[in-house]
């Protein structure tokens, strides 16, 4: 099943991609936040590399039980204060729920000689369940970080899609991601991290290029 899922989720993507622009290069980061280490492991072995997490307390276990292989792991939960160090010292490929300045300053605190990969979270649709910096203050906040952050390397933006069966509303917070992602590019934003399962279409047609998909791959696998 799980081989299934994965190759229908990678020609739904490809075909996303063609229609968007062929010159696209996409990503896909296989969400195991509720799987077992059995099925991370399965994915693996039908060719999937990337995988991501949202508690670091999970993210270390899977990690360190998954270490024999080279899986690249990135963290897109939020992050609290007090686990920064438990994350740093597992090395992630990239963090993506960098969610205010003030983690960032408290990240940068932590990380000594060493250097992170992160995106900036962006909280599109304004909702207040999700996290995030506002679209208003998103470029403002980026260069800040940038500026005042030299060992957190930010490459980008993260957003999750308005929560809504109405296509309109989600269109429009990817449109207004994608906006602030083009107006980063001056700063050498490169990566658009959004879309999931249910809307991962949307957010391609939208200029995304990292695809965060968990429950589509591993439904109906028990
Ligand atoms: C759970 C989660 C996903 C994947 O969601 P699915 O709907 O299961 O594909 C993507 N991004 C974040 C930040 C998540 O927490």
């Amino acid at each position: 099943m799980l081989a299934l899922n994965l190759e229908r989720v990678l020609r739904r993507i490809e075909r996303a991609r063609l229609a968007y622009d062929a010159h696209q290069i996409i990503s896909l980061v296989a969400v195991s936040k509720y799987q077992s280490e059995a099925h991370i492991r399965a994915l693996y072995e039908y060719g999937q590399r990337a995988f991501g997490e949202n508690k670091v307390q999970d993210l270390r276990t899977k990690s360190e039980s998954l270490s024999d292989l080279p899986i690249e792991w990135h963290f897109i939960g939020s992050l609290q204060e007090n686990k920064i160090n438990t994350l740093l010292n597992l090395q992630p490929s990239l963090l993506h729920s960098l969610d205010s300045l003030k983690l960032a300053n408290a990240v940068q605190k932590r990380l000594g000689e060493r250097k992170i990969r992160a995106l900036l979270q962006v909280n599109a649709a304004n909702e207040a369940s999700k996290s995030g910096v506002s679209i208003e203050s998103a470029k403002d906040i980026y260069e800040q970080i940038c500026a005042t952050c030299p060992n957190v390397k930010l490459e980008g933006i993260m957003s999750i899609g308005a929560h809504s069966d109405d296509r309109a509303l989600i269109e429009r917070s990817f449109k207004l991601t994608r906006d602030v992602f083009d107006s980063l590019k001056p700063n050498g934003a490169k990566i658009l991290s959004m879309g999931m399962s249910g809307d991962f279409e949307i957010a391609i047609a939208y200029g995304a290029n990292l695809v965060r998909i968990g429950s589509k791959l591993f439904e109906e696998v028990r």
